[in-house]
C-alpha cells in the first residue's frame, strides 16, 4: 500500500483524573504499562503483516499522558512502526515531565513534535479544572523543547472555566505568545461538560456560552496579530507549521489506531470503513496476548453520508466547502465568506460551526438524515 497514513498510539495512563476529562484514561493502572507497551508492539507487527500499516507519514502519541511512559518504552513502539523518511512524530507531554534530558531522548528516538497540555497559566483556573501541574513549569518546558532542537511545538489551552476571568484568559494567551521561543502551533478548546465527569455534577463550574464566545474571539485576534493562521476551528499555526497528523483527520484521510480505545479509518472509492478498539488497557492487553483482534466494533460509511462527513470536516478548516454545498440563505450572512466557488467560515461562523454544519445537512435535503446526529470531530478523533 502507498499513500498518506497516520498512526495514532493511545497511551491511557495519567497521574490523576482531571475533573473535565472523559477520555479513556486511567490513574490506577500503572502496573499495566509494560505489558501494554508489549501489546502495542505486537499489534503494530500484526498490522504490518496484515497490510493495515504501511509507511506512516505521521505518528501521534496521545492520551492519556504519553510522557508517563519511560522514553525507551515509547521508543520501542515507535521503532516498530514503519515510517516515511520525513514522517511527523508527535508526543503529548505534561509540562512537568519536560526535562531537557527527556526531550533530547525523544529527539534521539525520532520524535519531531512535542505537544504540551498547558490549559491555563493561572493557578486558580487550573485548580478549578482539577489540573495539578504548576504553571511555572510551562515556560521551562517550552524553552527546554526549543533547546532540545524541536522546531514544532504545540501548546493546548482550555478557556471558559468558571473561575477564569477575561484577564486570566488574555494573560494566558499572552504568556504563551511572549515566551522567548513561542510555540509554532496552538490549540484552544472551549471547556465542555462531558457526561460521567466530576464537572457534570457541579453546575457552579459550568461554562457560559457567551463568555466562551468572547474568549474565542480574543484568542483568534491575538493569535492572528502574532502571525498565526487558523488551520481548524480550535487550532492555529505559524505559516508552514500546521500539524500534518491532524490535517489528515480533517481531510478524511487514512489512519490506524494502536492501543485501547483507538479509532481507525480506511477510505475507499465510495465510502470508508471505521473500526475502534476495546476501551480499557486491560482488555486490549488480554486480546493481543491471546492473539485476538482488539477490535470492539466497526462500521461502513458510504455514499451520501460519507460525502457529508467529508464536507463537515472540511467546513471546519480554511479550505471550507464548495459554495453549492450550503443553501443561499440570509441566515448565513456574516457566518461564511464566499469566494472562488468556496464558502469559508468567518470568525463568527467558527463560533457557530455546528449550526452551519446542520445547514450542510439541510442543504442535501435530508438525503443523509442518518448523520444528523454526527457532530464535529472531538479533540482527539482517535479516541471515543
Ligand atoms: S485531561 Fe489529560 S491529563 Fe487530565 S485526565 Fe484527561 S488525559 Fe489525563
Amino acid at each position: 500500500m502507498t499513500g498518506e497514513l497516520g498512526v495514532y498510539v493511545h497511551v491511557p495512563f495519567c497521574r490523576h483524573r482531571c475533573d473535565y476529562c472523559a477520555f479513556a484514561t486511567y490513574a490506577d493502572r500503572d502496573w499495566l504499562m509494560e505489558p501494554y507497551v508489549a501489546a502495542c508492539v505486537a499489534d503494530v507487527e500484526r498490522a504490518v503483516k496484515d497490510g493495515e500499516l504501511w509507511e506512516a507519514t505521521s505518528v501521534f502519541f496521545g492520551g492519556g499522558t504519553p510522557s508517563r511512559l519511560p522514553v525507551a518504552w515509547l521508543a520501542r513502539i515507535l521503532d516498530a512502526i514503519p515510517r516515511a523518511k520525513d514522517a511527523e512524530v508527535t508526543v503529548e507531554c505534561n509540562p512537568e515531565d519536560a526535562s531537557e534530558d527527556r526531550l533530547l531522548d525523544y529527539r534521539a528516538a525520532g520524535v519531531t513534535r512535542i505537544s504540551f497540555g498547558v490549559q491555563s497559566t493561572a493557578t486558580h483556573v487550573l485548580a478549578s479544572l482539577g489540573r495539578r501541574h504548576d504553571p511555572a513549569s510551562v515556560p521551562l518546558a517550552v524553552e527546554a523543547a526549543s533547546s532540545a532542537g524541536f522546531a514544532e511545538v504545540n501548546v493546548d489551552l482550555i478557556y471558559g472555566a468558571a473561575s477564569e476571568t477575561d484577564d486570566d484568559w488574555a494573560r494566558t494567551v499572552d504568556d504563551v505568545l511572549t515566551l522567548p521561543h513561542p510555540p509554532s502551533h496552538l490549540s484552544a478548546y472551549a471547556l465542555t461538560i462531558e457526561p460521567g465527569t466530576p464537572l457534570v455534577r457541579d453546575p457552579d463550574r459550568h461554562p457560559d456560552d457567551d463568555v466562551q464566545a468572547s474568549r474565542y474571539v480574543l484568542a483568534d485576534a491575538r493569535l492572528s496579530a502574532a502571525g498565526y493562521g487558523w488551520e481548524e476551528v480550535s487550532n492555529w499555526a505559524l505559516p508552514g507549521h500546521g500539524c500534518r497528523h491532524n490535517q489528515l483527520y480533517w481531510r478524511q484521510g487514512d489512519y490506524l489506531g494502536i492501543g485501547s480505545a483507538a479509532h481507525s479509518h480506511r477510505g475507499g472509492d465510495d465510502g470508508g470503513r471505521r473500526w475502534w478498539n476495546v476501551r480499557t488497557p486491560d482488555r486490549y492487553v488480554a486480546a493481543v496476548e491471546a492473539g485476538r483482534a482488539p477490535v470492539a466494533g466497526e462500521e461502513r460509511v458510504e455514499g451520501e453520508r460519507y460525502e457529508l462527513e467529508r464536507l463537515m470536516l472540511s467546513l471546519r478548516t480554511p479550505a471550507g466547502v464548495p459554495e453549492s454545498a450550503l443553501p443561499d440563505a440570509d441566515r448565513l450572512d456574516g457566518l461564511v465568506v464566499r469566494r472562488n466557488g468556496r464558502a469559508v467560515l468567518t470568525v463568527r461562523g467558527r463560533l457557530m460551526a455546528n449550526a452551519v454544519s446542520a445547514m450542510l445537512v439541510a442543504g442535501r435535503e435530508g438525503r443523509a438524515a442518518a448523520v444528523a446526529g454526527a457532530g464535529a470531530p472531538g479533540r482527539y478523533p482517535a479516541v471515543p
